[in-house]
């Protein structure tokens, strides 16, 4: 009876089986999953750290870039119905306003704990450090002596008068740094030593990093405070202008640091590969792709650092929770209001 089946039965029973084998040889095709991504970093540096996750799991990434303010007023728009799995952007200061926006899960990863120092990440896990950024001290080599140098705070001393250069207080990594400065000096010493630095302004404040680090070279002022990458940018252009980076405070808290990051938005329908997106972002096979990219430091401290930025030496960073930085952001703010920090 079996041998009088008609054929198209056969027909139907081969393709299942061939169904049910391919299905089984590549594991690709259960999990062939699609995130999405927003990103407040620039197409060109995120774009290559998703391809080569694709290309390593099959998982497809969608990638929506816009500024971190506009994609957090997205996201809370959006609520339960977003199709954002992953939200990605710089400046812990950001990351903090998706917490108060309450628009990042908590997540528990043990792989997340061991690849980022506890400082850079949330306590509560809803945000993760993925790079660093160094916001230091800059100076014309022609006009500076480094023995002159020491803390930030000492940018305020009568030997920089009308030699300081900053950017403005608008931009939330100098809002960062006072926050953290006042974590560790408290209200009151923090005050005035941002007076102090208004006091010793030798033009008015600058829009971004890049036009201190010109202003500084051109001779406009002597020194500054700009985040490591915009110098290597520029050095990378025109190697000989006469500018270095100097490490303060190496004999106390260390350099203020910042990161780019990243958390699991809060109603993803993919939490699980999205974690896991996450947490293969901070591991070695992803970390220096997101990171030398940008000329910035990778936070796993067992992924060696470009030889690029490498080259500007080593040094002590401050390690406090930059948490602080995000609880104290509105505190910062009025203090350099108040000083008239522009
Ligand atoms: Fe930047």
């Amino acid at each position: 009876m079996f041998f009088m089946a008609p054929p198209r039965f056969f027909q139907f029973t081969l393709s299942l089986l061939l169904m049910i084998f391919s299905l089984a040889a590549s594991p690709g095709v259960f999990a062939a999953e699609e995130l999405v991504v927003y990103s407040a970093r620039k197409e060109h540096l995120i774009k290559p750290v998703l391809d080569h996750y694709t290309k390593k799991t099959g998982v497809k990434i969608k990638l929506l870039t816009d500024k971190a303010a506009s994609l957090l007023v997205r996201l809370k728009t959006e609520g339960v119905n977003t199709p954002a799995d992953l939200l990605i952007t710089v400046d812990v200061g950001n990351l903090w306003q998706a917490v108060e926006q309450d628009v990042l899960l908590q997540i528990n990863s043990e792989v997340l704990k061991e690849n980022v120092p506890h400082h850079l990440r949330d306590p509560k896990g809803r945000w993760f450090g993925l790079s660093i950024r160094a916001r230091t001290i800059v100076y014309n080599t022609e006009k500076v002596q480094t023995a002159d140098l020491s803390t930030y705070e000492a940018l305020g001393e009568a030997i920089w008068k009308g030699r300081l250069c900053l950017r403005t207080s608008k931009k939330v990594y100098n809002q960062s740094l006072v926050a953290m400065m006042i974590a560790e000096l408290g209200t009151e010493k923090t005050e005035q030593v941002i007076k102090s630095w208004v006091n010793n302004l030798a033009a008015p404040v600058f829009s971004s990093d890049t036009k201190v680090l010109e202003a500084i070279a051109a001779g406009q002022c002597d020194v500054g405070i700009i985040n490591t990458y915009y110098y290597g940018r520029l050095m990378r252009k025109k190697p000989s202008l006469p500018l270095a980076l100097f490490w303060p405070n190496q004999k106390g808290r260390g350099v203020h640091v910042n990161i780019s990051g990243a958390g699991v938005t809060k109603h993803s329908k993919k939490q699980k590969a999205a974690s896991a997106f996450l947490e293969w972002l901070s591991s070695k096979a992803a970390q220096n792709l997101f990171a030398d990219g940008n000329m910035e430091y990778p936070v796993n401290p067992k992924v060696k650092t470009a030889s690029e930025v490498a080259a500007w030496g080593r040094f002590k960073q401050d390690e406090s929770n930059l948490a602080k930085a995000g609880e104290l952001q509105k505190e910062a703010i009025r203090l350099m209001d108040r000083v008239g920090y522009k």
